[in-house]
């Protein structure tokens, strides 16, 4: 399928702009509402799956291009450029801006899949990032604790099989790799026990 002309010609002025060869567009779509996409540098070509937001689909195209412009320097030592740093989003929020999405909106679409880029949209002083970043913070803080629960209280591990797979006969568990080697070695049975995430408690409502 071929891109829309759209898209095509917003990927020409990106990269004029930019003085930038422009990538090959491949176009896809998804019934999702959210849109995805990569750049591959070494294929030449950037891929975006549309969903049904438009203005979502416009923003993935434009984080791609902001990708297409900020190559990556070389590795330097141990320490690597995030793929989704500082300057990635210097690049990406000023062609969101320059490329028909408000302020609020490339916030609200951006965060929705990479909350980081809030902290750094607030250092670039992205209008109304401050806040959402304090409202996202607060939502974090207020969220429930989940709690480890026992499932299986704590008893010795017995082997068996189970079709492809060895587990342990009391709690169901499956027992793989240096662990199972481990359990195998051992002269006296190890104890183990099967913990699992509670959900937090919803107060009943009357
Ligand atoms: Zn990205
Ligand atoms: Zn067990």
């Amino acid at each position: 399928m071929s891109a829309p002309a759209w898209a095509l010609e917003l990927v020409e002025r990106v990269c004029a702009d930019a003085g930038v060869a422009p990538p090959r567009l491949v176009w896809r779509t998804r019934r999702t509402e959210h849109s995805t996409g990569v750049a591959r540098r070494h294929a030449g070509t950037i891929v975006v799956r549309a969903g049904v937001d438009p203005l979502d689909v416009r923003l993935t195209l434009l984080h791609e291009l902001a990708h297409w412009l900020t190559p990556l320097p070389a590795r330097r030592g141990r320490r690597r450029t995030p793929h989704h740093g500082r300057d990635f989003y210097r690049v990406a929020y000023a062609l969101y801006r320059r490329h028909g999405l408000t302020d609020a909106d490339a916030l609200r679409l951006e965060a929705a899949r990479y909350p980081s880029s809030l902290r750094h949209a607030v250092a670039l002083g992205i209008a109304g990032a401050d806040a959402l970043l304090a409202e996202r913070r607060e939502r974090l803080r207020a969220r429930p604790r989940r709690r480890w629960r026992i499932l299986v209280p704590e008893h010795p591990v017995r082997l068996e099989r189970d079709g492809r797979w060895t587990v342990c006969a009391v709690c169901r568990q499956r027992v793989v790799g240096a662990n199972l080697a481990r359990m195998r070695r051992a002269r006296r049975p190890i104890h183990h026990v099967l913990m699992t995430w509670a959900e937090p408690v919803e107060e009943a409502s009357a």
